[in-house]
């Protein structure tokens, strides 16, 4: 028979960040609800804050006090577990320690009652190995909570090598009756969300590493493409410590796979102490008159050299746009550029010059393959068709000429976009940020670890992007997105940058 959870008792144990937030989020869900913590005094803490929440909350219209009131009464907190032998499901949120878990759950087993299910809210260690020991170890999974827990929709739900099908449904099913979207996870290192974010953060720092670009040019290229930060500031706001800690877990627990390895420009920050927002200097500098990421100056462009020929290259939607724009950007000279598909790149070509979409070879290898001195290329523009002034990054060909460096820019500027020269890398800025983002996903996919719908919802709710990889995925082309990672490859080789099998397969599916 089917568990239902739903107005059961809930203990809570852990009255922390997390623990406090999840009290919450089942008090006013119905169920009466046990708050412990091993600190003295914190569960009763816990309340008292909530109950200061909830105040606000009505005095804003957002709550109603009667509601408020009722989940307050349903939420008390314990100074012993045996306060709580009838529970049917227990959340643990306590300290992001194995053996604590372990020896918690283990006392748990023989307080509740043998039919209760037992929930963990770890973010990083295996469900698997926490289940180990346990009396019925099919009763644990993971319940992963994002902060702040009423805010945050998300919630992984995650399986690991015992735990009962039945007791992971019955928690998906709770979690989307306190109005949670939950997703189905298997117990591999990062889980879904933790996992699949690396590369936002990695391509940045590598980035870096090699001066391509500075903070603020890769922020503003990411918040173009509908990010709703960039990697710098958002590192900056969960601090270097905690994101560095994150990657280093992910990168031991798949056995130093360098795919994950962490970056020297981070620990060099960590270790002087520049956390980010709460040591008061990351990336950028905060408190007193310095408030984050400073202003990028703005560039003039003179209005694009008059051109004789404009062409627009390429099949999809990028090239139907760019068409769409350099025909309104020629519209005052009284022509419209003409349409060329099928020539294999995308992009404009102007009295011969070229200003192309990159497809993951720089300027120089793309100038070199097809003998044409005046190239430039830019990045992918994300969101179609973009917004006026859109950050996009771009780069010229050592070889191109004084003329075409000024005049590829303003072409940039003409089709609408803010243009940011960087470094000749390969795949530039938000190209490879989500190829990369795509592989990840692909990798989890192909691992089990969750669907393709799984993985899109926990990206978009977890870390709030502005849609998930396989949304990315079929706005582009696999052969596109597996093109511009073998690019990546042959500049760096090594693991980095190495094609998740499952696209690789769909390349001729
Ligand atoms: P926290 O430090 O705010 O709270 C932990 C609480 O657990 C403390 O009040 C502590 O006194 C209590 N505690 C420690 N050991 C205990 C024990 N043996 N028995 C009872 N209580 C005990 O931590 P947090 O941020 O709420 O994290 C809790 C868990 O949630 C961790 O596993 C963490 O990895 C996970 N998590 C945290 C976040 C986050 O953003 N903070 C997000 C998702 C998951």
């Amino acid at each position: 028979m089917a568990i239902d959870l739903r107005g059961q008792p809930v203990l809570v144990v852990g009255a922390g960040i997390m623990g406090a937030g999840i009290a919450q989020v089942a008090a006013l869900a119905g169920h009466p609800v046990r708050l412990y913590d091993a600190r003295d005094g914190a569960a009763a803490d816990a309340r008292s804050k909530l109950t200061a929440t909830f105040d606000g909350l009505v005095a804003k219209g957002k709550l109603d006090a009667g509601q408020a009131e009722a989940a307050l009464a349903r939420l008390q907190p314990v100074a012993a577990l045996d306060a709580a032998a009838d529970a049917r499901l227990v959340v643990e949120a306590i300290v992001e320690n194995l053996d604590a878990k372990r020896a918690l759950l283990r006392q748990l087993e023989g307080i509740v009652g043998a039919d209760a299910v037992l929930a963990t809210n770890t973010s990083s260690i295996s469900v698997t190995a926490i289940a180990n020991g346990l009396a019925h170890p099919g009763r644990l999974v993971g319940m992963h909570f994002f902060n702040p827990v009423p805010l945050m929709k998300l919630v992984e739900v995650v399986s690991g090598l015992h735990s009962d099908a039945g007791v992971a449904q019955a928690v998906f099913e709770l979690a989307r009756a306190w109005g949670k979207v939950p997703v189905h996870a298997k117990s591999t290192p990062g889980f879904i969300v933790n996992r699949i974010a690396r590369p936002y953060y990695a391509e940045a720092l590598a980035l870096l590493l090699e001066q391509a670009a500075t903070p603020q040019v890769l922020d503003a290229c990411l918040r173009a493409a509908g990010f709703r930060m960039g990697p710098c500031e958002l590192i900056d706001l969960i601090g270097h410590d905690t994101n560095f800690a994150v990657t280093c877990s992910v990168y031991e627990a798949n056995f130093q796979d360098k795919r994950y390895a962490p970056s020297l420009v981070q620990k060099e920050m960590v270790d002087g102490g520049l956390l980010g927002r709460k040591s008061g200097r990351g990336f950028y500098r905060y408190g007193g008159d310095a408030g984050g990421a400073p202003a990028l100056p703005v560039a003039v462009h003179a209005a694009p050299a008059t051109a004789r020929e404009v062409v627009v290259h390429g099949d999809g939607a990028i090239a139907d746009a760019l068409e769409q724009s350099a025909a309104q950007a020629l519209t005052a000279q009284g022509w419209g550029p003409a349409r060329e598909k099928g020539s294999g790149w995308t992009g404009l070509a102007v009295d011969g010059a070229r200003l192309v979409l990159t497809d993951g070879r720089t300027a120089n290898e793309l100038a070199a393959a097809t003998g044409c001195a005046d190239l430039a290329v830019f990045d992918r523009p994300l969101q179609l068709p973009w917004a006026p002034g859109s950050a996009l990054a771009w780069a010229p060909a050592e070889r191109a000429g004084a003329a075409w460096r000024m005049q590829a820019p303003s072409w940039l500027a003409a089709l609408g976009f803010a243009p940011l020269p960087v470094a000749d890398v390969p795949a530039l800025i938000v190209a490879r940020t989500v190829a990369m983002l795509v592989n990840e996903a692909a990798d989890a996919v192909l691992q089990g670890v969750c669907t393709p719908e799984g993985a899109d919802a926990a990206m978009k709710l977890g870390v709030n992007y502005p849609a998930g990889p396989f949304e990315w995925l079929a706005r582009w082309d696999v052969r596109g997105v597996v093109t511009l990672i073998d690019a990546l490859d042959a500049t760096y080789r090594g693991e980095r940058y190495r094609v998740s099998p499952w696209l690789r397969r769909r390349v001729h599916a």
